[in-house]
């Protein structure tokens, strides 16, 4: 069963009728610019193929109900405040609570989600979820939302409603990445630039590497690196780091003295500066040259922002070993996936290189794939 069709099917079976329509967004990679976005800086995501579908209706009594393949019971709620619904339905509650919070009528709906996006492993199923029940809901209400608008209304959701303080990447990735395309985001301005990302045309693939290591003390390690840049900026004196430019890296590092400081701070200097040259690359259409951006980008989480692991690292490294023009963790760290630049001719190559580090490592089995640059969030 296709994954719209098993929304469809989870919303017949919960709600006894047909659903008015269904809408789908999508999980994201990103390409590079880690951890950058809640310093004011930049970052490069692309939609991936996989997606989250929310079949939804009108709801007959007023309230929300909604249910998903992983958990087909509903949990229906009428209006709420932060805190009110837990579990997985905060995350649908928040996005009703943000659309009313900036001032919308929501309109009462009974919604279904299905998905292929991999709960947990840094490809953002939260902000897909997230952006397809916003778009159904704006859409069934014909809410006037400017696109430009829905990103920080999903993203309030998961701050304030399910307390999940992410910056404003994936949101944004998943409402507003197009076919083909890189989008090019400036976390501060919340400025928006598609960036031609022709990977097929030059003979090129992104492989995905879920390393499916174990996630372990993701949000205490979030929320430590959020703090160091914070104290960072705070005393070198500048509003987020995104106003350190490399040319005055050095000076920043004297001031800084701290070494944690002055390793967390170089991380997002040089990352901010390595988004602005893949941009630059890019628009040359020079897709292959990025490669050592993205394996710098991932020396410098490994070195100075400290947030891989055993995992990912040994995944890079064989995936550099078998060829690949560059290579990264993607996401938040501490686990998650990789992405591997390489010729579209070397993708089985690649994966069997990284499964045969693994097995040698008794790690558990990596799953990969080949991504593409798919669409943003809309009606299907
Ligand atoms: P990531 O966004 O990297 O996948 P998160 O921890 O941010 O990881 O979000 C995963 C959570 O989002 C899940 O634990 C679950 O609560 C919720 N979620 C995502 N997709 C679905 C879905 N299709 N059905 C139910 N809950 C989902
Ligand atoms: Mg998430």
């Amino acid at each position: 069963m296709s994954i719209p069709e098993a929304a469809v099917a989870a919303f017949t079976e919960a709600y006894g009728t047909e659903p008015a329509g269904l809408w789908a967004a999508p999980g994201r990679v990103n390409l590079i610019g880690e951890h950058t976005d809640y310093n004011d800086g930049f970052v490069l995501p692309f939609a991936l193929p996989q997606r989250t579908v929310a079949a939804a209706g009108p709801s007959p009594d007023g309230t929300w109900s909604v249910c998903s393949t992983l958990a087909p019971e509903p949990v229906t709620f009428g209006v709420t405040e932060p805190g009110e619904v837990t579990g997985w339905g905060a995350y649908v509650a928040g996005v009703v609570w943000a659309l009313q919070d900036a001032g919308f009528e929501v309109p009462p709906a009974r919604i279904a989600l299905a998905s292929d996006v991999p709960l947990g492993s840094g490809l953002s199923s939260s902000a897909a979820l997230e952006s397809a029940v916003l778009t159904a809901l704006i859409d069934l209400g014909g809410l006037d939302v400017p696109l430009e608008r829905r990103p920080a209304i999903a993203q309030r959701a998961e701050n304030v409603y399910v307390g999940a303080p992410t910056g404003i990447l994936d949101q944004s990735a998943s409402i507003r990445c197009q076919e083909g395309q890189a989008l090019f985001l400036d976390c501060r301005s919340y400025q928006i630039e598609q960036i031609p990302f022709d990977l097929a045309g030059q003979g090129l693939a992104i492989l995905v590497i879920n390393s499916n290591a174990p996630h372990q003390h993701v949000d205490g390690e979030y929320g430590a690196r959020r703090k160091s840049c914070e104290a960072a900026a705070e005393a070198l004196g500048v509003k987020a780091l995104r106003d350190v430019a490399v040319a005055d890296l050095d000076r920043a590092m004297d001031r800084l003295g701290d070494e944690v400081l002055q390793r967390r701070a170089r991380h997002i200097i040089t990352e901010n500066q390595r988004v602005l040259d893949t941009v630059e690359l890019l628009r040359a259409g020079r897709v292959r040259d990025i490669g050592p951006l993205l394996t710098a980008s991932h020396a410098s989480m490994r070195d100075d922002f400290e947030i891989t692991v055993d995992q990912v690292d040994t995944a890079v490294e064989a995936a550099l070993a078998a060829g690949a023009y560059g290579a990264r963790m993607t996401g938040g760290g501490f686990g998650g996936c990789v992405l591997a630049l390489i010729d579209a001719d070397r993708a089985d190559a690649t994966a069997t290189a990284v499964a045969d580090a693994y097995a040698k490592k008794n790690f558990t089995a990596p799953t990969s794939w080949v991504a593409t640059a798919g669409p943003g969030a809309g009606r299907l």
